[in-house]
């Protein structure tokens, strides 16, 4: 039986190559939408599992044949939905030698090379971001991992501070965590906080943008019921971009004792332009950060970056201490993260710093936050339409008129398929939000998909 083993490496690889580049190369005109839904890419792909090979050069030229039509021009410079970011061609082609690699980045013995290249990206990381030197930071799939993997550190050290064992003991019976949040934070601290079986947590009062207001949560602190405290605040609100005041309301919640996680999926980043850095004055002085690579960064999914200030704290909620496993003195990557098995997620964080270098990554937050100052600016002067944000970062949010004619912008924007836009709900009202987060977005990107925002609020 033929069990494919002397397969045509190059032949698929070659294939694949050109695929890529030619996927690459339409990404300037083709509509940003799909053209095909799930269903229809279905129908092109055949059912049945084969009973024997077929050379890798076919199955990957079979498999772009059926999906092309149903991808999302994502990585492209009109995709200005949710908050994407792009893929940096450097960290692209890395991310290429992590699939050929094929390192599993674990243990520092078996992968040595991954270990030196974390180890480096991590004091690069932590020197571009403005924290703290000697801070952990591991490589997680994304932000929502992040989040997860920073509150299981902040947990179990609360609950250490009251004589705790939560790897021991569990969470039954133990004293229980009250955790404050922002009344915009992400949804994912929510799940996070599901995960970690700390319940649902307790929102504080936030100003016009989304940030919370320093008095509330003095008084939610000094409303304490003698449990530990978990305080999370935010660097850039997903409608506003607005970044929590840190500097009063870490003061805050250390006074009274608690724990501060920031999550700055996509805004920590702005800690790297000198021009955007006031927006995150104080972050430093906060226990653990969450952020993306893969979003403000531009690397390829997944990427997260969970960071915490205490690498023994991160160690001993998320390290496994099997004696079958070698352990080395500097710390084994796995014990920063949930998983044993990941790939080599810090050779494309490595290569997008190395190619950009510090100017070049100021550059590339500058040059978001740039655009989405010109969309701001843009959708201003449409007649009928309003800015609702201050725009101090990447975000834009917009109305149209009433919630109906927002809804009808948006709708028509998808239809018209220039640029990708989310429709979403923010203080009460229909928006329709820009996020801007792809290296490659020009400024006739940006004043094309005006153009488009224009005929969507005229039609
Ligand atoms: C995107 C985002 C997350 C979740 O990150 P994923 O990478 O999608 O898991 C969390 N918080 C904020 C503020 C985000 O923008």
């Amino acid at each position: 039986m033929d069990t494919g083993t002397d397969v045509d490496r190059s032949a698929g690889l070659d294939r694949a190559h050109a695929l890529a580049l030619e996927w690459l190369d339409s990404l300037a005109e083709r509509p940003v939408p799909p053209r095909a839904t799930t269903e229809e890419v279905a129908a092109l792909l055949d059912p049945v599992l084969p009973d024997g090979p077929t050379d890798p050069a076919t199955v990957v030229e079979e498999l772009a044949a059926a999906c092309e039509p149903g991808l999302n021009a994502m990585p492209g410079g009109r995709f200005f939905g949710f908050v994407i970011g792009g893929t940096h061609p450097a960290a692209l082609a890395a991310d290429w030698l992590v699939s050929a690699w094929d390192q599993n980045t674990g243990l520092r013995v078996i992968t040595p090379a991954h270990s030196a290249v974390e180890d480096l990206t991590e004091r690069w990381l932590l020197d571009l971001l403005g924290l703290p030197g000697h801070s952990a930071v591991g490589f997680v799939t994304g932000g929502t991992m992040a989040n997860f993997t920073c509150l299981a550190a902040a947990r179990d050290e609360v609950l250490r501070r009251q004589g705790w064992d939560v790897a021991t003991q569990g969470l039954v019976g133990s004293p229980g965590v009250r955790v404050l949040v922002g009344a915009e934070r992400h949804d994912t601290i929510d799940l996070s906080l599901r995960y970690l079986g700390l319940g649902a947590p307790e929102p504080v009062g936030v100003d016009d943008q989304g940030r919370v207001v320093p008095a509330a949560l003095t008084a939610a602190l000094e409303a304490g019921d003698g449990r530990p405290t978990i305080v999370c605040l935010q660097a850039g609100n997903v409608h506003s971009g607005a970044f929590d005041p840190f500097v009063e309301t870490i003061a805050a919640a250390h006074d009274a004792g608690a724990w501060v996680h920031v999550d700055g999926a996509f805004g920590l980043f702005a800690a790297a332009s000198p021009a955007r850095r006031h927006l995150v004055e104080g972050h430093e002085g906060a226990d653990s950060w969450a952020t993306d690579a893969h979003k403000t960064l531009n690397v390829p999914y997944d990427c997260g970056l969970a960071i915490v200030r205490d690498r023994a704290a991160l160690r001993a909620a998320m390290g496994m201490h099997g004696d079958y496993l070698i352990f080395d003195a500097a710390g084994e990557p796995m014990d920063k993260v949930p998983e044993i098995s990941r790939r080599g997620r810090a050779f494309p964080v490595w290569a997008v710093l190395r190619s950009l270098g510090r100017e070049g990554v100021a550059a590339l937050v500058d040059g978001y936050c740039e655009h989405a100052r010109a969309f701001a600016d843009g959708i201003a002067a449409i007649e009928g339409a309003e800015v609702l944000n201050d725009v101090v970062f990447t975000q834009v949010c917009a109305a149209f008129g009433d919630d109906e004619a927002t809804r009808g912008v948006v709708e028509a924007m998808l239809a018209d398929g220039t640029a990708w836009t989310t429709g979403s709900r923010w203080r009460g009202r229909a928006v329709l939000r820009m996020s801007v987060s792809n290296w490659s977005t020009t400024a006739a990107d940006v004043e094309a998909s005006l153009d488009a925002l224009r005929r969507a609020a005229a039609r």
